[in-house]
């Protein structure tokens, strides 16, 4: 049994589905805190507690007879944790030391742990990231997913565990029409309510050393991500004692804003040409990522490109319960 912590979100309810269709069985804990019930299918066991509920997290372990764990839950919005650090650390740090503790209390030895391209920080170049790239956070929500691989790392090798830490890059599309991203924190779905309210969409910055000076990311498909995980699961249960294996999750390829913004235009039949305003702080102008270990430990390699994931986020969107 895998226990999906925080799938009832955005990305975790991909996960638990991509799980069940592997033939896992799975069940889920989230403290609703921003996960949604509904997505989550009602066979599979659910457990309305956080993470950092010791007594919850033991009971849930016990009574599922959970053999491996996918820490998904976390907070991840870049601003709120520069204002509320010390939370920061306490959601993404303090309840995964709780979850680590409780695991090796009942001798589950398998962890998939969902680190961020945040861990990265300011890169020096614009070269592809490779998982050796130094790891130099500029925010508390990236100082928190690296502390957080750095305590999966000391767990897994202490107690003979199988883990991975998946850093994801910027996560995009829906895989379903009822799993949109409800939160409005990244590039994409910002676009989306600015086309809703007949705003024109931001550009931040566009004096960038980049072809068309705009920022370029590695957006990746979430339900790429979902089979990732699937694969990661497959992996720590073939390697037993592997240790923490860190990897990429992106797809090699970046598009600009400028780039994405078109793409908006021709899914959406709507002007997201969008204005060029000032920089937002703490934006290095590339963060792709090099995904050949991927490739290499997994035989994972992404499959969707940005139109499938404008596509299908801009479904789900106009489907979202306001
Ligand atoms: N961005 C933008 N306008 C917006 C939101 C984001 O130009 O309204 C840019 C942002 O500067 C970055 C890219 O879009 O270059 C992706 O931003 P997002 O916040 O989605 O993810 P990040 O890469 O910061 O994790």
């Amino acid at each position: 049994m895998w226990l999906v912590t925080g799938g009832a979100g955005y990305i975790g309810a991909h996960v638990v589905r991509h799980l069940q269709r592997s033939g896992r069985q799975v069940a889920v804990i989230d403290d609703l805190s921003t996960g949604v019930r509904a997505k989550v299918d009602a066979a599979v066991p659910f457990v309305h507690a956080s993470v950092g509920d010791r007594d919850a997290v033991r009971q849930a372990i016990r009574d599922l007879g959970v053999t491996g764990v996918l820490h998904l839950a976390a907070k991840k919005a870049v601003g709120e944790s520069v204002e509320r650090p010390l939370w920061y650390w306490q959601e993404n740090v303090g309840c995964l030391q709780v979850l680590l503790e409780e695991m090796a209390d009942a001798g589950v030895q398998r962890f998939v742990y969902t680190s961020s391209a945040a861990v990265y920080g300011q890169p020096d170049s614009t070269a592809l990231i490779t998982e050796d790239s130094a790891c130099r956070p500029i925010n508390p929500y990236g100082a928190t997913k690296l502390a957080g691989e750095w305590m999966t790392s000391a767990t897994a090798e202490r107690f003979g565990w199988s883990a991975m830490s998946l850093r994801y890059f910027n996560v995009a599309g829906a895989g379903a029409d009822d799993l949109c991203d409800p939160g409005v924190f990244n590039l994409i779905p910002i676009v989306f309510r600015a086309l809703d309210s007949n705003e024109r969409p931001k550009i931040f910055g566009s004096d960038y050393p980049t072809p068309d000076g705009t920022c370029v990311r590695d957006y990746v498909h979430v339900d790429d991500l979902a089979d990732a995980h699937v694969q990661a699961c497959a992996y720590v249960e073939a390697n037993p004692g592997a240790g923490n294996t860190i990897l990429n999750i992106g797809t090699g390829r970046g598009s600009s804003v400028r780039e994405v913004l078109e793409i908006v235009s021709a899914v959406t039949g709507r002007d997201a040409s969008g204005e060029a305003v000032a920089r937002r702080a703490g934006d290095p102008a590339q963060l792709v990522a090099a995904v050949n270990r991927a490739t290499e430990v997994l035989g994972w390699h992404s499959s969707r490109d940005v139109t499938d994931m404008v596509d299908s986020a801009w479904r789900a969107w106009q489907l979202k319960a306001e």
